[in-house]
């Protein structure tokens, strides 16, 4: 495509595209950036949010179970009477995960106590219990110190304790004062103490804000959970009393990541769609105003040719009518040439003129066309014979091939003439090497149509579609020089749309160029 701007043209151009580059797109940009930067600082604000939620979630967790064991370790506590093991057994039995108690005395003057809910937990089941005290000696003496400060303190861990195949969990505390001093070791079923202490607690904690869960950490058993689709990840954290278990927090509906990630991509997609939107949006400016600048430069190349076509006729006219006036001619020959020229030079004036305001009446919509019945090969004759003259003048020959017979059209007289005279002007100017026009008349399946074949310069492929456009002329060196407005075939294209019809051109370059016009069969005279 040959596009040919001037400079100042060009630069208006390459500002308007940076312009609307800086307008539309670096905001677009810019906010992209910042809406992905505050999406990573949103999801750190999520995850701490939750992190924390996990925290207070577990100290509650941890508190309350505290508080429950305490019950049973300060009822103890506040006993006095040790020789009852039945009594101590039926107060401890009111628990359900209650498995067996033991207690020592600090200094030696008390035996043993051991009591156990179940009758099968028996002296095997007590030498493990022993063997938990050599264990944890340390641990025992420390107790016994916080004891003398008068601090009660719960101790357990994560040492596996069996029996029969059932895993017990256990805790340590001492009970008593001065010599009355115990250390107790109670073990009790886990899974039945959550189920039992724990579960409403957790139902009254989430009240369907987020899932908690509560698993064995050794294999991840799930002893609990709020809610039967846990989706995402949990995060987990043990417990303090129950070591072995670990209480887990999950969002509703996938984890803070998954949350944050669906928003992230739904913003990226809305991002995306609106910069789609916006390149489009600036496809669609830049080639409107591509277009507007072609045309800018064609409305220029079309003042500049039209001045030029104005002002020659105009001088030569003046200075023949000046020598005529100033009585400088003598012979009447010589005079008879100079009025031939200036009624030639006024001839083309008139039909720049009037080209012009045939195109100005087609662009403001106001031309209005007078259909007659016509016979096109009658009317080919008439143009004819008044511009034989004029063809022969230039050096062309012409030959006129009419069909026979072909049916009237309803056209308007002046608008074909004009369609007519403009291809034959093309015609002529045009050709350099072979002048001679050839005109058609024939018919189409049921259209009349009318060729103007020349055997000039011809037409490059590529420019066929454009010629048509207003303004346009095929940009070629010495095409420029010879003079015209670009208007002409704008004009015949029109007046063949005016009448249903069409145009086409064939053309070889060097070979010559066929206009066709073909009237449709609606136009057609019938009688
Ligand atoms: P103008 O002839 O005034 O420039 P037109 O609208 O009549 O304007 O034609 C547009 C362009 O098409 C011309 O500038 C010329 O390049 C090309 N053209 C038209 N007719 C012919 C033809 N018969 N042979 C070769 N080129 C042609």
């Amino acid at each position: 495509m040959a596009r040919k701007y001037s400079n100042s043209l060009k630069k208006r151009f390459n500002k308007t595209l940076l312009l609307l580059v800086c307008i539309l797109v670096l905001p677009v940009v810019a906010y992209g950036v910042f809406e992905l930067n505050s999406l990573t600082v949103d999801e750190r604000e999520l995850e701490t949010i939750y992190e924390r939620q996990l925290e207070s979630v577990l100290f509650s967790i941890n508190q309350y179970t505290q508080g429950k064991v305490s019950e049973i370790t300060s009822s103890l506590d506040k006993r006095t009477d040790f020789s009852n093991a039945d009594q101590i057994k039926q107060e401890l039995g009111t628990h359900w995960y209650f498995a067996a108690l033991a207690a020592k005395g600090v200094s030696d003057d008390f035996d043993e106590l051991y009591v156990s809910s179940n009758a099968k937990f028996g002296d095997d089941f007590q030498q493990k219990v022993d063997s938990l005290y050599q264990a944890n000696d340390v641990l025992v003496r420390r107790l016994v110190r916080y004891k003398e400060s008068e601090f009660q303190k719960l101790e357990s861990n994560d040492a596996p304790f069996v029996y029969n195949g059932k895993e017990y969990d256990f805790f340590f505390f001492v009970v008593g004062t001065g010599s009355e001093m115990k250390f107790c070791i109670y073990i009790y079923d886990a899974i039945s103490f959550i189920e039992q202490t724990l579960v409403p607690k957790f139902q009254e904690i989430t009240q369907g804000d987020f899932v908690l869960t509560c698993s064995r950490i050794s294999d991840g058993f799930l002893v609990y959970s709020t809610d039967d689709q846990i989706q995402g990840s949990i995060e987990n954290e043990p417990l303090d009393l129950l070591p072995k278990y670990q209480v887990g927090i999950a969002r509703v509906g996938g984890t803070v990541e998954d949350a944050v990630n669906k928003r992230k991509n739904q913003n990226l997609m809305a991002l995306g769609l609106l910069m789609v939107v916006m390149i489009i949006g600036i496809a669609l400016v830049f080639f409107n105003i591509q277009r507007e600048m072609e045309l800018a430069q064609k409305k220029a190349d079309f003042v500049s040719n039209v001045s030029h076509e104005i002002r020659t006729p105009l001088a030569l006219i003046s200075m023949f009518a000046e020598t005529l006036q100033l009585g400088r001619v003598k012979t009447e020959e010589k005079k008879q040439e100079y009025y031939d020229i200036i009624t030639k030079e006024v001839a083309r004036l008139t039909n720049m003129v009037n080209r012009i305001l045939s195109f100005s009446k087609i662009e403001a919509d106001k031309r209005e066309y007078h259909k007659e019945p016509l016979n096109l090969n009658d009317l080919i004759q008439d143009v004819i014979n008044t511009y034989s003259y004029h063809l022969n003048n230039n050096g062309f020959t012409h030959s006129l091939e009419l069909a026979d017979g072909l049916p009237e059209i309803l056209a308007d007289r002046e608008a074909v003439v004009e369609m007519l005279v403009n291809l034959i002007d093309n015609g002529i100017k045009y050709s350099d090497g072979q002048k001679h026009i050839t005109i058609q008349t024939g018919l189409k399946g049921s259209s009349v149509c009318l060729s103007v074949i020349d055997k000039g310069i011809g037409i490059p492929a590529n420019e066929l579609e454009k010629l048509f456009e207003k303004f346009y002329r095929v940009p070629k060196g010495d095409v420029h020089n010879t003079k015209g407005s670009g208007l002409g075939l704008t004009i015949v294209k029109h007046i063949m749309d005016a009448h249903q019809g069409s145009v086409h051109v064939e053309s070889k370059v060097g070979e010559g160029s066929t206009f066709q016009l073909i009237f449709s069969p609606e136009q057609n005279h019938h009688g």
